[in-house]
């Protein structure tokens, strides 16, 4: 397995190997969840390369930039035991210069949801995918659907860009009680981590009220928000696969999401039904 740091020598290195490269971004604190998408790419593709890059441009003021997980050296260990071929690890000034040009997202579907409460977050990550995937050139790139507005984001961005890359969503990895695998979990006490479970409880719910052709979605939000209390909770909204907003649940089109703080940890969780 090698390790790049470099963007040229990754560029180089790449140029010649002939090989359907795939490709899975990813800030590092290597999880299940990760290594699902990394799995998957093994599967599709002749070359893996995995970047580990926690992008400052993503963070707004205030966030947890500055104590974001880090974790190089165990996730260069689980990189080389998932059969990676190239673990980029740039540092800022690899990726990002003085006087940027930068990506913005778009004004509607960039700024609900995530993008409300944290806007400008998106016109982060599209610069830096767009840049990685520029770097990296891959045919395939994989994205978890648990941020499920980031894929819609990077998929709008891959078609209106006209890029190379086949993006593939990958199923949300989860925990054996429920919890969805994410590298901030670790911020929460036990306690908390006992009331983060309401958030993919409030998820089996609403998919069970479907089950029972239950479609109309306020009464499902309602449901939902009853199991979350006492959580903060950011939002909690029905969509279909475009991200519009639905009255009714449209079968095999919908994705229900929750993003509530516990403590002073964002999770953000979905199911896509
Ligand atoms: P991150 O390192 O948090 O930026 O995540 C890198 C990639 O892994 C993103 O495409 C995420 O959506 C994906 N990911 C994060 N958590 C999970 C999970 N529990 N299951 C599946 N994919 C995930």
């Amino acid at each position: 397995m090698k390790i790049i740091s470099n963007v040229n020598e990754l560029k180089n290195y790449l140029k010649i190997q002939m090989k359907t490269i795939g490709f899975v971004p990813t800030m590092g604190a290597l999880h299940d969840g990760h290594l699902s998408l990394i799995k998957q790419a093994k599967k599709e593709c002749e070359l893996i390369v995995v970047s580990i890059f926690v992008n400052p441009t993503q963070f707004l003021a205030g966030e947890d930039l500055e104590k974001y997980p880090s974790r190089d050296e165990a996730d260069k260990k689980i990189c080389k035991l998932a059969g990676v071929d190239v673990v980029f690890l740039p540092k800022k000034s690899d990726i990002y210069g003085s006087d940027e040009v930068s990506l913005k997202a778009p004004n509607i579907r960039g700024f609900v949801l995530e993008g409300a409460t944290r806007p400008g977050h998106f016109d982060g990550v599209l610069t830096v995918v767009n840049k990685l995937f520029n770097i990296v050139n891959p045919n395939y790139a994989y994205f978890g659907k648990k941020d499920a507005q980031q894929l819609n984001l990077i998929t709008l961005m891959v078609k209106q860009l006209f890029l190379d890359v086949k993006i593939v969503p990958i199923d949300t990895v989860r925990e054996s009680d429920g919890l969805a695998l994410s590298s901030r979990n670790i911020y929460m006490s036990k306690e908390q981590r006992v009331e983060a479970l309401k958030i993919s409880r409030s998820l089996y719910e609403a998919s069970k009220m479907i089950q029972k052709k239950i479609y109309k979605t306020e009464k499902i939000k309602e449901v939902m928000s009853e199991i979350l209390v006492p959580l903060k909770v950011g939002y909690i909204e029905i969509l279909n696969r475009d991200f519009e907003t639905i009255e009714t649940i449209e079968i095999g089109n919908t994705i229900v999401l929750v993003e509530a703080l516990i403590g002073n940890t964002r999770l953000l969780d979905n199911i896509w039904l």
